[in-house]
């Protein structure tokens, strides 16, 4: 971790595995896509982005699982609680800690993406995207809340 890097630390349910996020992520928001639903067992997902690098595990590497069902994303969790931790996603070259695991972090949402998939209407006001922005590989196309 860089000294002019703010930091932050992350764990699993259990606390077994450890890590820092540090910087600045690359994006946050709520993702109502399919897929997350199913992997986190919930209506929604808090995602933060960051560069790989930023991502540091400084405790229970060796019990990081992964999963993935596509190349797109590299599910990780704690092999110990099942607690979910990460996903990388290498074709993005981003990985997203999820918000609820990084407590300290000031989380604060951009956007919501993949709304056309949405479950739970959020009514914040916040951009409602159908899918991605542009620069994430996506339409770029908003949808109303
Ligand atoms: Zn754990
Ligand atoms: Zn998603």
């Amino acid at each position: 971790m860089m000294n002019n890097e703010k930091g932050y630390q992350g764990s699993c349910f259990c606390g077994t595995v450890q890590f820092t996020v540090s910087g600045e992520p690359a994006g946050m928001g709520y993702c109502h896509c399919g897929s997350c639903r199913r992997w986190s067992a919930g209506p929604v997902n808090a995602f933060t982005l960051w560069k790989p690098e930023a991502v540091q595990i400084t405790q229970g590497a060796e019990n990081i699982g992964t999963y993935n069902k596509t190349l797109k994303s590299y599910r990780k969790w704690c092999k110990n609680c099942g607690g979910h931790i990460f996903t990388e996603h290498p074709e993005m070259g981003l990985t997203d800690v999820y918000a609820a695991v990084i407590p300290d972090f000031p989380y604060h949402a951009a956007l919501h993406v993949n709304y056309q998939e949405a479950v739970l209407q959020v009514k914040d006001g916040l951009p409602k995207m159908k899918d991605l922005p542009n620069e994430m590989g996506g339409s770029g196309v908003t949808v109303a809340e």
